[in-house]
């Protein structure tokens, strides 16, 4: 639905003003390794003459992708240890991922999943394959929400979007449907009157959306329609960001993204450190600064804009809170961490 087509070859890349053309090659060996896309929205928002534009960092493929440590692991966050049927993985008791399809309308060069993304994996899931997902969640009564992720799970029709509202609606046990997407950044205009009606809650469900954001300018103006789109359909809007080097590893863009966000009506909801993919160890910066960026976002911004700072603990374990705690015990009691950051002892314990 987009106006035009997303970039995805080497060339796509170079006539939009993206990439040098001496760097054709390297394009090419990026792209021969992993699923490549940018869409047009997003292209429109990078400034060309910044060589570390923070939105053309997170899509344009970039040689270093290529260069794999030895602690990057394919399955980073060991999905595939906890998956009972295809499309579905259920590790945490009262909460399943269900994963229709396995493209996104985006490839981030980060991504976590980026061994089981793209045009070229599993595609969506074949009418048995579906039945069987949505069987599963019918037959575990302990499961109280469904979390649709993938790949990206808008990127369905508005058809087959209702159909499974439609049929995780029948589900009584399932209070909550929750879907993790890139679309109101990357391509707004496809969250239509009629793919947020197919969205929207029936039979009493309460539905969310978490949306992945990573920089204040990912949200345009369009962006910031679909948000308030959703949000006339009833639906709870929240978001995820992964801190990425050169991307939004200060306290400036990360106040500046969360704000953002809260003012679009949008709820800070995670900010991931970066996974283990291959081919990322650019991108990641160190726990300690993702410690010391979260204190300094908590002393400075509304609570509104404080995300939970996680790390998933690979082998599919789960995640790991990660900011520094506000509360200290020692012999001499409890003290506590205050937002200009001097230590108080406190009373009691
Ligand atoms: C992150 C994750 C969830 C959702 O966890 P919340 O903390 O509830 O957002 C569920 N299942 C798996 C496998 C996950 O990785
Ligand atoms: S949108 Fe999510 S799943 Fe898709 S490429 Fe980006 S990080 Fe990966």
């Amino acid at each position: 639905m987009a106006n035009f087509k997303s970039l995805r070859a080497p060339d796509d890349f170079i006539v939009a003003g993206l990439a040098k053309p001496v760097a054709a090659g390297d394009l090419a060996a990026v792209t021969a390794r992993y699923a490549v896309a940018m869409t047009p929205a997003l292209a429109a928002l990078v400034d060309r003459s910044d060589p570390r534009d923070p939105i053309a960092l997170q899509f344009v493929p970039d040689i270093r992708e290529l260069n794999v440590t030895p602690e990057e692991r394919e399955d980073p966050i060991g999905d595939h240890a906890h998956s009972p049927v295809t499309g579905i993985v259920h590790r945490h008791r009262d909460r399943v991922l269900f994963k229709p399809v396995s493209v996104c309308p985006v490839y981030c060069r980060f991504c976590f999943r980026r061994e089981m993304v793209g045009p070229d994996k599993d595609g969506v899931l074949s009418v048995s394959e579906m039945n069987a997902a949505l069987g599963y969640i019918r037959d575990h009564d302990e499961i109280w929400e469904v979390i649709l992720t993938g790949g990206d799970p808008l990127m369905m029709s508005p058809r087959r979007i209702a159909e499974i509202t439609d049929a995780i609606g029948v589900i009584s046990h399932v209070k909550v449907i929750r879907w993790h997407t890139r679309m109101p950044v990357a391509d707004p205009q496809r969250l239509s009157d009629e793919v947020c009606a197919a969205l929207a809650s029936r039979h009493g469900k309460a539905v969310y959306v978490a949306a992945h954001v990573n920089h204040a300018r990912e949200l345009s103006e369009a962006a910031r329609t679909a948000f308030a789109r959703l949000a006339g359909h009833g639906i709870g809007l929240l978001s995820q960001s992964v801190l990425l080097a050169g991307v939004n590893d200060n306290l400036e863009a990360l106040a500046d993204l969360m704000r953002a966000l809260v003012s679009a009506g949008v709820k800070p909801y995670y900010l991931h450190h970066t996974d283990l993919a291959p081919g990322t160890s650019h991108f990641r910066v160190s726990v300690a600064r993702g410690q010391a960026l979260m204190q300094a976002l908590r002393d400075n911004v509304s609570g509104l804009c404080v995300p939970t700072y996680v790390i998933d603990i690979p082998g599919g374990v789960s995640k790991a809170n990660a900011a520094l705690p506000d509360v200290q015990v020692d012999e001499a009691g409890l003290s506590l961490r205050g937002r200009d950051g001097i230590w108080r002892d406190y009373a009691v314990d």
